[in-house]
């Protein structure tokens, strides 16, 4: 397993020391699975201030659209021969076909009657019933053989900053034989790895990670947690492997709760910095895919200036795919293991 990155520094004066010279460091890292680079920069603190919730919620719950009173009237159905119910239904929460569709079967799952959760009351048993409504939307596509019934996908944007537009809890679940950019690079990565190295990348990654341990958050059942060597997210981001699992159709109900519990570590973890937000995919194989491992990727997201409403997404991520990550992965990791040891 190689764990690439070139180590870069720069020099400038200051003028109000003398022209004193500083020298500033910066890192660009290879993931070690697609050669995607990331820069380690900025190094700024890693602290935010959060928003007054109260204010920035209120009357939100008017125009919701997922509140109980409007979500069973004016969310659409399936059409009889996809579900014959029209929608998906587990306790008080919801799936139904996401009113602006980008791929033939996406959908939103509601989680739940409750208009706005604080991240840190986001409870690992709503997180698995989320999941698990989703699971029963795919086994649905899988048993009446959907075309489109190839990878399938969970993708959470949690609060503004991550790009929702609406408060309230919710999931965008879909299934596609088009794998998203990332997840075909990676799979045609894995699949490449195999063939060269008789092993699977993400078994290796795990080994390699569980043995130097400075990224290793931990162990629930067959997830291990670690923090991203080549991090996305400007304060980097947790990932999570599931051993002996290539798509997300072969989770377990064991496996789920195991995810679930780790994502709300990660959460209570990145509460303790400011933040309030996050992006969370899942990344799966197809099913007979050998070569491939489910993992999702939780990724914090802020604001650079609140008030301005400046995202943390700027030229560089847009338009190069090269990403900003404000400090060290192994500090971060220091940083969120109190959480993941409780
Ligand atoms: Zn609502």
């Amino acid at each position: 397993m190689q764990f690439e990155s070139e180590k870069k520094e720069t020099i400038m004066l200051n003028p109000m020391q003398e022209n004193k010279r500083r020298q500033i460091p910066s890192e660009i890292r290879k993931d070690p699975l697609t050669g995607r680079t990331a820069r380690i920069c900025h190094f700024m603190k890693l602290e935010w201030e959060k928003p007054d919730f109260e204010k920035l919620t209120a009357g939100t719950e008017k125009y919701c659209p997922f509140c109980p009173e409007k979500v069973m009237n004016i969310t659409p159905l399936f059409p009889g021969e996809i579900i014959p119910e029209g929608r998906l239904i587990l306790d008080d929460m919801v799936l139904f076909p996401n009113i602006a569709p980008y791929d033939c079967l996406s959908s939103v799952a509601v989680m739940g009657a409750k208009h706005y959760i604080p991240m840190t009351e986001i409870k690992p048993e709503l997180i698995a019933k989320g999941f698990e409504l989703a699971m029963m939307f795919f086994k649905i596509l899988e048993k009446i053989k959907h075309p489109e019934s190839v990878y399938h996908m969970v993708n959470w944007n949690y609060m503004p900053p991550s790009g929702s537009s609406i408060i309230h809890p919710h999931l965008q679940i879909f299934s596609t034989k088009s794998a998203p950019n990332l997840v075909r690079q990676e799979l045609e990565a894995a699949k490449v790895y195999m063939e060269k190295n008789k092993s699977c990348f993400w078994d290796d990654l795990v080994k390699a990670e569980t043995e130097k341990g400075e990224r290793f958050l931990g162990k629930t059942g067959r997830t291990t947690w670690m923090t991203n060597y080549a991090p996305m997210g400007v304060a980097g981001d947790v990932l999570a492997v599931v051993e002996g699992v290539r798509s997300t159709l072969e989770l377990t109900k064991e496996d789920i709760a195991d995810l679930a519990s780790g994502l709300a570590k990660a959460m209570a973890a990145y509460d303790k910095i400011g933040i309030y937000s996050f992006n969370m995919n899942f990344f799966t194989g197809a099913i007979q895919d050998d070569f491939a491992r489910f993992h999702l990727l939780f990724s914090p997201r802020t604001f650079f200036n609140q008030a301005l409403g400046t995202p943390d997404v700027g030229a560089g991520q847009k338009l190069f795919n090269e990403t900003v990550c404000m400090a060290y992965p192994e500090e971060i990791n220091k940083m969120l293991k109190p959480d993941f040891e409780k």
